[in-house]
This record gives structure tokens, sequence and C-alpha cells, in this order.
């Protein structure tokens, strides 16, 4: 039985482990793939006080700095279910490999995954001009052309995000409208090196084997097919947050299946935390997931002392 068990390894569960374990308490962490998203990711230059480095080094470094402590690391493990004990007694969590584990208190840090468009040189141009976060990529297409494909909030805050350090932006929307905002869509149409088109389906992203060069949609409407000339191509349709496994529990999520946390990162079931991207927190980043792990295991940390 554990006192405090985090499922996910990525940097919210990761630095949940570090502060839960420096509490001298016993701390568990079962993920599918420790390290998460930032496997998928290259070059990482917004993570404060580290200027440059790269996913798969700064994943050999979380689990590193978790493997510092006393901490069981159980990697390859996938949770499918969460029974939630009665008040003051345990938690448990079962995973596909048919496992089960107990704890005193959850840190649910299960993160989130980008919607891909499925089209084909989307996977292959993955990192190579294929972008899924303006905040993390926007600077490294400073000058050049880029499409955003996706007209929701997401998609048109990229886009005027993005207008302000690329060169020229073309949004894509697969309806005749954008549902972003008003407001956001004034703004985007107000700028003078976007233009935005409606009722595109995206087809393919086009490349020269190395890097992107071209994006192909058909007009919808007419059935046209028609091409754009870029460097760049940020997909802005959802990010889906890895709680299917929690649909049946009653652990509280949003709209959107985030998981609703408080100030202290404690959800809607006494004594489970969660962290990360795969909660209500806004903004999806490494250092945000990292903050909110820490302030998740000192909740659960809280949460033990007092029952
Ligand atoms: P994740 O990193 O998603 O980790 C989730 C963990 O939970 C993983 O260990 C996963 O295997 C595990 N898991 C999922 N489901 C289950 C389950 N059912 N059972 C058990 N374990 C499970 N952010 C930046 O700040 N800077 C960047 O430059 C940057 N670039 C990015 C580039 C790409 C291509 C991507 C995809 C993301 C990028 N991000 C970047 C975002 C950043 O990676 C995330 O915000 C961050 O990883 C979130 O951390 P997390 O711990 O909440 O979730």
């Amino acid at each position: 039985v554990f006192d405090t068990l985090m499922i996910g390894g990525g940097p919210a569960g990761a630095a949940a482990a570090v502060y839960a374990a420096r509490k001298g308490i016993r701390t568990g962490v079962a993920a599918e793939r420790f390290g998460g998203q930032v496997l998928d990711t290259m070059g990482i230059e917004n993570l404060i006080s580290v200027p440059r480095t790269e996913g798969p080094k700064l994943a050999a470094a979380l689990e590193e700095h978790v493997k510092e402590y006393e901490v069981d690391i159980m990697n390859l493990q996938r949770a499918v279910k969460l029974v939630p004990g009665q008040p003051g007694d345990e938690h448990e969590v079962q995973f596909e490999s048919g496992a089960s584990l107990k704890s005193k208190t959850l840190v649910l840090a299960t993160g989130a995954r980008w919607r891909e468009t499925g089209v084909p040189g989307e996977a292959e141009y993955r990192n190579k001009g294929v972008a899924y976060c303006p905040h993390c990529d926007g600077p490294l297409f400073k000058g050049k052309r880029v499409a955003v494909i996706g007209g929701g909030n997401s998609g048109v805050e990229a886009a005027i995000d993005l207008a302000g350090i690329v060169g020229h932006v073309t949004l894509i929307e697969f309806m005749d409208e954008m549902r972003a905002d008003a407001v956001l869509q004034k703004k985007l149409r107000s700028l003078p090196n976007v233009e935005i088109i409606l009722g595109a389906r995206t087809t393919e992203m086009n490349g020269d084997g190395k890097r992107i060069n071209g994006l192909t949609y058909e007009e919808r409407a007419s059935g046209e097919i028609r091409k754009v000339e870029l460097e760049g191509v940020f997909v802005q349709i959802g990010l889906v947050p890895n709680t299917e496994w929690l649909q049946d529990s009653p652990i509280e999520l949003s709209e959107r299946g985030e998981i609703v946390v408080d100030a202290h990162g404690m959800t809607s079931v006494p004594g489970i935390f969660a962290a990360g991207d795969v909660t209500t927190v806004p903004y999806k980043q490494i250092v945000i997931a990292m903050g909110e792990g820490s302030k998740a295991a000192l909740g659960a940390f809280d949460y033990i002392i007092r029952h």
C-alpha cells in the first residue's frame, strides 16, 4: 500500500513523485510510458533555466531525478479503472496487465494527446515542419510561411500568436465558418499577414522527404484541389485529455473531459489529486505540468497528515 501513487510519468507525475518522496512517504509511479509527451518532442527551449534541451534527454533526466529517491517506478502499466475507497480508506487502481495497486492518495497525471488530422504526410513530417504547439515551436518559423489547421478558439489564437512571429499565416477551416469567439475572429481578420480559407478539407501534407513544403486541400463546395506553399503547419483541432479510463468513476470531468481540480490540485473525490495536461488548468506546458505536479503532491501530503 502506497501513501501516494502517481498515475502517469510525464513532467507532472515525475515532479509529484519527487515532492512526495522528499516528505518520506511511500511513493509510487505507475505509467504507460515514463516520460510522456516529452518523448515525442524534439527541441525544448522554454523550460526556464534550461535554454535548450531535447525531449528524450529531458525524459531521461526526469527519470534520473525520480530515481534519486525511494520511488517505486512501474513502467508499461496502463490504468483501466479507478475504484475510489470510502472516506479514510485506500483507493484502488486497476491496470490492463491485471495488476492492481492501492494507495491512500492518488495523483492522476495521465496527460493529453493532440488530435491529429490523419492525412498522408502528417506523421512523416512531424517535427519536420508539422507542429502542434505554437508556444513551443512558433519561434522556429520566424519570418516563414505557415498554415494553421482549425478555426476553433485554439486555432484562431494560434494564428493570431503566430502572425506576430512568422511571415504569413494561412488558416484552414473545414466548415464554412470558424467556431472561435467573435472577438478572436475579428482580431484575426484585422491582421495584414493572415489569409483565411473556409470550407476546406486538408487532404495531404507535402514535402521533399526531409521537410514539409506544402499543404493540399479540397475546396469542399467545388471539389477543386488546391495547394499552399509553406514551411510549417500547426495542427489545432483539439487536445484530448487521457481520461477515458475515468469515464465511469465519480471523478468530476469538464465538458472537454478534463479533470476538475481545486487550488490544491484536489479532484471532486477527497484524497484523489490530479495535475498537468489532464486537468482543467489552462496552458499545457512542461513547466506548468511540473509546477502543478509539485502542488498536487504537497496537497496529497497535506491530506495524509490530516487523515
Ligand atoms: P504527459 O507528458 O502527457 O504524460 C502523461 C503520462 O501518463 C505518460 O507517462 C503516459 O504514458 C501516462 N499515461 C497516459 N494514460 C495512462 C493510463 N491510462 N495509465 C497509465 N499511464 C498513462 N511543452 C513545453 O513546455 N515546451 C515544448 O517545447 C513542448 N513541445 C511539445 C512538442 C510536442 C510534439 C508535444 C506533443 C508536446 C509538447 N509540449 C511542450 C507539451 C508538453 O509535452 C506537455 O505539456 C507535458 O508533457 C504535460 O505533462 P503531463 O505530465 O501532464 O502529461
